[in-house]
Formats: structure tokens, C-alpha cells, sequence
């Protein structure tokens, strides 16, 4: 595997990283930027494991997009809309919903299970300052990548049910972008939440 060693941007201690990270994380100032085309520091968070959750542990890169939803009309055979409705909640037509997008490299069916599974069922997680050596999966996908899926997912999702939407006109505006490492344990089916 090709390694290159790079600067930190904030505080010019090296980094080796394997080249095919956008990501690029100094332990020493606890900076992370992503090299993208430019060099850019970005805001980002560490998800605490779960006690429990001891071995086999990864970090997987989600970015997470906050986003301000409008729905201007919709029309569904159940009558309400299906998933965003519980989102917004009370009937409102407009409010914020957080998107996570997977940032490493997955297929179609991969994407679709973690976006939506996450999206869905909104993660809480507490904070640590440092990844202490765990592994975390290489982050493939640029922040703007990810804010162009953010369509893919609210349609996908609303889909999910056959036959119910059958038309939804809406806006959805990224106000701000995350890079989440969200704990996972390695288990004999795959990934397993480690929070
Ligand atoms: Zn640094």
C-alpha cells in the first residue's frame, strides 16, 4: 500500500496517511481537513463506543448534512407522507432534518441500507476527543458528493413503501456539513452498531 506523508494545516506536524483518505486526521492538534481538490479543515465528530462493544471495533465516516426541508405539495395514497411526516412531526410542512450520507466506498444496496438506516432512526452518541488508535474505514466521497445525495436518500426513503407517494414537490437546503465516525464492531454478518 502507497503511504504519503503530508503537513497538518494547522499545525505542520506530518501526517502519514494511506492515499486513498480524503481524510486526514493530526493527533497532535486534533485537526481533521479533507484534500479534496483543496486543503480544507473541517468540523467532525468521534461517536464513544459502547462499553460493550470491546472488540473488532471501526469507525465508518458518515457526513452528515443538516438540512432545512421544505415540502411545498404532496400527494400519497395514505394520505400523509410516509416517513418525512414523522420528521417534521404535527403536521408542519417545513422544519430540519439531519441526512447521514456513508463517505466510504459501498454499491447502490449498501449505500441505500446505511443512509437510510441511519436517517431514519437518528443516532445519539456522546463525544470523545481522540480515535486511540482504532481503525476508521478511508472516507471516499467529498463533502459535495454527499450533499448531492441528499436528494437521493429523502426520495429513497419515501419509496420505501410501494405504491404510497405519489408526487412530492419540496426543497431541501445543506445548511451545514459533518464528518461523523460512527463505532461499529465487526461481527460475523457484517457490521454490528458499536454504540
Ligand atoms: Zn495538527
Amino acid at each position: 500500500m502507497k503511504v504519503v506523508q503530508i503537513k497538518c494545516p494547522r499545525c505542520q506536524q506530518p501526517i502519514n496517511s494511506k492515499v486513498k483518505d480524503l481524510a486526514f486526521y493530526c493527533s497532535h492538534c486534533r485537526t481533521m481537513h479533507v484534500r479534496d481538490g483543496g486543503v480544507n479543515v473541517i468540523d467532525f465528530d468521534i461517536a464513544e463506543f459502547n462499553p460493550g462493544a470491546q472488540q473488532d471495533r471501526v469507525y465508518m465516516p458518515f457526513w452528515r448534512l443538516f438540512t432545512n426541508f421544505n415540502i411545498n405539495q404532496s400527494k400519497s395514497a395514505g394520505g400523509a407522507i410516509y416517513k418525512l411526516g414523522k420528521f417534521l412531526g404535527g403536521g408542519s410542512n417545513s422544519g430540519n432534518v439531519f441526512i447521514y450520507i456513508p463517505a466510504w466506498e459501498t454499491n447502490v444496496s449498501e449505500f441505500k441500507h446505511w443512509a437510510i438506516g441511519l436517517t431514519e432512526a437518528q443516532p445519539m452518541y456522546s463525544l470523545r476527543n481522540d480515535f486511540n488508535n482504532i481503525e476508521r474505514t478511508p472516507t471516499v466521497v467529498t463533502r459535495e458528493e454527499a450533499t448531492q445525495m441528499a436528494d437521493f436518500v429523502i426520495v429513497t426513503m419515501e419509496a420505501e413503501k410501494p405504491g404510497t407517494l405519489q408526487y412530492l414537490d419540496y426543497s431541501l437546503n445543506v445548511q451545514d456539513t459533518r464528518l461523523v465516525y460512527m463505532p461499529y464492531v465487526r461481527g460475523q454478518n457484517g457490521f454490528a452498531p458499536g454504540l
